[in-house]
Order: C-alpha cells, then structure tokens, then sequence
C-alpha cells in the first residue's frame, strides 16, 4: 500500500472533477473510506492467508469488480442532491475505491495488484513506480523506510492533489 494517511488525497481531489451540486456533502467521507478499504485485506495475514491467494493483500479487495460492487452498493444509500446525479455518486465511490489498486500499483514494492479478480491471479504494477511502498503495520512508520514511504507521497501523490484542486478552482473561479 500507499500509506493509509495518502490514499483519501485522491476522492479529495477527485470531487473537485465533478459538477458543483452533483456530490452530496456526506458522499466525499464515504469516498475518503472507500479509498482505504481495499487494505482491510491486510486482517488476512492474521488469519494465514498468504500474499498471492486471491483473497490475500493486493487481491480481490484491490480489483476492478470489487470498486464496482462497492461503488454500486453503496451509492443507493446515498439520497442524490439532483435529480438523474446517482450515476455520478457510484461513478465518485467506484473511482476511489479503484484509486487504492491504482496508488499502490505505482509502489515500487511487494506483490502486484489483482486488478481483474475473481476472473484472474494474475498481479499488476503499473510501468512507472515511483512511490516507496509503505511498511505493513503502525511500528513501521517509525523508520527509515516509513519516512522515505511518507516523502515520496506528499511528492507524488499530495503534491500532484493539491496542484489539481488550485488549478480547477481557478478555472471556475476565472469563468
Ligand atoms: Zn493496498
């Protein structure tokens, strides 16, 4: 994984792409969670669930279909602010889901992501890695590693965030 304080930097960002009144209020806390939920995976270790197994870390909690279901379920209890806005409610909550693979398909360490579980094993980075993966567990930020981790993201995941927001807000501001 990215680490857990850097994957919410994407729904943040991301709310920012969709018309203003489209996004209820609530729904960008519900996108914030379901950015970090694919890691829950991680209570799989706990029960001997190995790394590669579809259901280990990086697996299907990590996968396309798995942002798809999340984003679906959960986007009918959200009351739309407009009337025909559901689809861009599940189309918020199923891209922040999705962003977790994404984020830590660019970490340059561990296995891969399922990115097409159930229906494949098969494991993905993406061709430019440039985040240091973060260490498993809260001791691990108290090292080199976790810092080196913490660095690399406020480069190339806040920074990129924040540049995105200022930059839309802007160009609504200028029209
Ligand atoms: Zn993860």
């Amino acid at each position: 994984m990215a680490t857990i304080f850097s994957h919410p930097a994407v729904p943040l960002a991301l709310a920012s792409l969709f018309p203003s009144g489209a996004l209820p209020s609530g729904v960008l806390l519900i996108g914030v969670a379901c950015s970090i939920l694919p890691d829950l995976d991680v209570i799989g270790f706990r029960l001997g669930i190995a790394y590669g197994d579809v259901l280990g870390h990086r697996g299907l909690s990590h996968s396309i279909f798995f942002a798809a279901v999340v984003g679906l379920g959960l986007s009918f209890f959200v009351p739309e602010n407009q009337a025909g806005a559901r689809w861009m409610i599940f189309l918020f909550l199923f891209l922040s889901t999705l962003s977790h693979g994404a984020l830590d398909a660019m970490t340059d360490g561990g296995l891969g992501i399922a990115f097409f579980a159930p229906f494949s094993d098969r494991r993905y980075f993406f061709p430019w890695r440039p985040i240091a993966v973060s260490p498993i567990g809260i001791g691990g930020f108290f090292t080199a590693a976790g810092w080196r981790a913490i660095a690399s993201e406020l480069q190339w995941i806040w920074l990129p965030a924040v540049c995105l927001v200022g930059l839309l807000h802007g160009f609504k501001a200028g029209r």
